[in-house]
């Protein structure tokens, strides 16, 4: 039976671009997915805030995952759809526009403030009676899909396999993980790759680890296509989205099992695509369970009169509740890399802003796991391993 040089486990962004780059770097790859149609990445919005740099890190890597998007379609041969658009963020009538002004100020390059009536001349739809202002960037995007199809095809031209099957468990001889089990068989690796969202956590604590690896249970409404066009990405100004994880990240609410840890978060907020689909969002349930911890119905009710609010030409559109799950860390920045106390056993996870982030950082991720290197040769991974964290053996 074939050795792999490396199993990726999960098919969505993280392992789609990953498996790409190590089979693109001549390692023998086997991805495999369980093939859920509820992940982060099948219900994403797609924005890629290649603006959005906050720290020397997180500015490179971003300028740099809008350059590599720009060159993906061809390098993949099939059209990812990236697009620029106008990102509109909306301020409440009481709104503190000072605080979120300064707030803002801390971004690579800031969204600017501009009047009700510049933000309807951006997007027609916007009800100007029920907004103060808004903020206002440049910002990319792509068909979430579209662009894991994209990997998937060029990982597959190179040689890789594709399996659509669940890893029921990792193969574990002493402090070695030496492969993965499906339902059908185990399949040998020399390294396995843990690249499954959320659920990355499940199958660690099947080896016995326990990593600080969070998650949020994600509810949308996804439309059909719709017969008017909405053109800007719309999403609040307001966000306390790196409060509120840091704050879900230290609280002991994820020991328990059926556990709501903070209180939930709407954001109103709709993206439409080339399809003329829609996905209108967004609640965030901070919640140790993996089953939605909500109504359905008293959430698409919530979801629906938010943002009616603001696009009344959104009222009554028919549309389909969706969940997922969205994992993210305590500092921000992705958990990567060899999972400490196993060897053989890697994570790559907990991106926030995975869709500008995720194709440099797996670039980069490829050449550090085929070096065998301390970081990538421009020393950028190095700051996103796990071992900047304990890690808990589970007992
Ligand atoms: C409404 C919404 C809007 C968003 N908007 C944006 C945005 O604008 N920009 C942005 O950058 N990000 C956005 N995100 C976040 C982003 O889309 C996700 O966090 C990201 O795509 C997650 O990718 P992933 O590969 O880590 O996980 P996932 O996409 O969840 O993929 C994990 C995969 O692993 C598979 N899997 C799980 N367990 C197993 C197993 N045992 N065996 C095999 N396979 C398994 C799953 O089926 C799944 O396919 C948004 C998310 C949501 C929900």
């Amino acid at each position: 039976m074939q050795t792999y040089d490396t199993i990726v486990i999960g098919n969505g962004l993280t392992g789609a671009a990953l498996s790409y780059e190590l089979a693109k770097a001549g390692q023998a790859v086997l991805l495999l997915d369980d093939g859920n149609r509820d992940s982060g990445t099948c219900y994403s919005y797609g924005g890629i805030g290649y603006w959005a740099g906050t720290t020397e890190l997180t500015t490179t890597l971003l300028r740099a995952g809008m350059a590599r998007h720009r060159e993906l379609s061809d390098e993949l041969e099939a059209d990812t759809q990236l697009r620029e658009i106008d990102l509109l963020l909306t301020v409440e009538k009481e709104a503190d526009i000072d605080s979120l002004i300064n707030a803002y100020k801390v971004f690579d390059r800031p969204p600017q403030l501009i009047s009700v009536e510049a933000a309807q001349e951006i997007e027609p739809q916007i009800d100007a009676e029920a907004i103060a202002a808004a903020f206002t960037i440049r910002h990319a995007h792509v068909d979430p899909m579209s662009l894991v199809a994209a990997y998937n095809q060029a990982f597959r031209r190179l040689g890789g396999h594709h399996n659509l099957s669940a890893a029921s468990g990792l193969v574990r001889v002493g402090n070695k993980v030496t492969g993965v089990m499906t339902e059908a068989q185990a399949y040998p690796a020399q390294t396995v790759v843990v690249a499954a969202g959320a659920y990355s956590r499940n199958l660690l604590r099947a080896v016995g680890l326990q990593v600080p690896l969070f998650f949020t249970h994600a509810e949308i409404i996804e439309t059909p296509p719709l017969d008017f066009e909405v053109r800007s990405l719309i999403m609040p100004a307001a966000n306390n989205r790196f409060k509120q994880e840091a704050e879900a990240a230290a609280s002991d609410q994820w020991q328990q099992p059926n556990s709501q840890v903070i209180p939930p978060v709407l954001e109103a907020g709709v993206i439409q695509f080339a399809d003329k689909t829609a996905r209108i969002g967004q609640i965030s349930r901070f919640h140790s369970a993996y089953s939605p911890p909500a109504d359905p119905t008293d959430s698409e009710t919530a979801i629906r009169r938010a943002i009616e609010q603001q696009l009344p030409i959104l009222k009554g559109v028919p549309g389909t509740w969706r969940h997922c799950l969205v994992t993210f860390t305590q500092d921000g920045l992705p958990l990567l890399g060899p999972v400490p106390t196993v060897s053989g056993l890697h994570l790559f996870s907990g991106f926030t802003s995975p869709f500008a982030l995720v194709p440099p950082v797996a670039q980069r991720y490829a050449q550090y796991l085929t070096g065998h290197l301390p970081d990538s040769p421009d020393g950028l991974i190095k700051d996103m391993l796990i071992d900047r964290f304990s890690v808990e053996r589970d007992h």
